[in-house]
């Protein structure tokens, strides 16, 4: 991982950010990374926050802040709120997902048998989509081993699942916060990242975040990454030298040079 002085930021539009432990800090969002977020706004980058966040957090998130739009509960959908209308897609029909949603119900009383100290998130009543599983918000923290347990029970029962620095996120179907953001930028701005990986930079901070430390050229860490670099086998390119929102406010920093 280089220093973010080594970044060349001419080629940027759109900046995608987690929330949890990239924007905020020890659980809050404090004045740096929310000035920052304008600073973006006001600089006219197109600024898209993603994350394994519940749908009814995504829908202030999308109507508050200063943002494009928000990519929720690890791709499930995105909200936009433009020109007094919210927009809302979604990678797969909450109709259709009723199933699912019972197999999730099954794998909770699974997981709270097995693995002891965790809890249902206290965001899970906001949720459409998937189960999230405390371990290290309002639980009393329990190592990354319990995390990589919880994973391997959503794994398999067949369910996709990824590990945030607070949450162990489990659901069914084909979505991903990378998808869904391609698909976002296709959609909305008519941008291909695909070919044009550079347009974009994503800021990520723990091992649910590795599909886009991957998939960009310019993929970014906060400090705060260090505490998750053996769960991660493709590692952003850029890190910054300070953890949560002081380590994005750094990273817009040099993009707003
Ligand atoms: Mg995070």
């Amino acid at each position: 991982m280089k220093p973010i002085s080594e970044f060349d930021p001419k080629s940027v539009e759109i900046v995608f950010t987690d929330i949890d432990d990239t924007l905020t800090d020890s659980g809050q969002l404090g004045h740096v990374a929310y000035e920052a977020l304008w600073r973006l706004k006001d600089k006219g980058f197109k600024v898209v926050p993603v994350t394994g966040r519940p749908a009814g957090w995504c829908e202030m998130i999308a109507r508050f802040w200063p943002v494009d739009a928000v990519v929720g509960e690890n791709g499930a959908f995105y909200f936009m709120y433009k020109n007094k209308k919210m927009r809302r897609y979604f990678s797969t029909s909450l109709k259709k997902y009723r199933k699912e949603k019972r197999k999730l119900e099954k794998l909770e009383k699974e997981i709270l048998k097995k693995i002891k100290g965790t809890a249902v998130a206290s965001d899970q009543f906001c949720r459409l989509f998937d189960l999230a599983i405390d371990f290290c918000e309002d639980v009393k923290p329990l190592p990354i081993e319990a995390a990589v347990k919880i994973k391997k029970i959503f794994e398999a029962n067949g369910a996709h699942a990824k590990i945030s620095s607070i949450h162990v996120n489990g659901w069914f179907g084909n979505f991903n916060k990378l998808k869904t953001c391609l698909y976002w930028a296709r959609q909305e701005l008519g941008v291909d990242l695909k070919k044009h990986n550079k347009k974009a930079l994503f800021v990520g901070d723990s091992p649910n975040d590795e599909p886009m430390f991957k998939f960009f050229e310019n993929s970014f860490a906060v400090a705060n990454i260090d505490k998750f670099l053996s769960q991660i086998e493709h590692t952003p390119k850029f890190v910054a030298s300070k953890p949560g929102g002081q380590g994005f406010a750094e990273i817009v920093k040099r993009l707003c040079l």
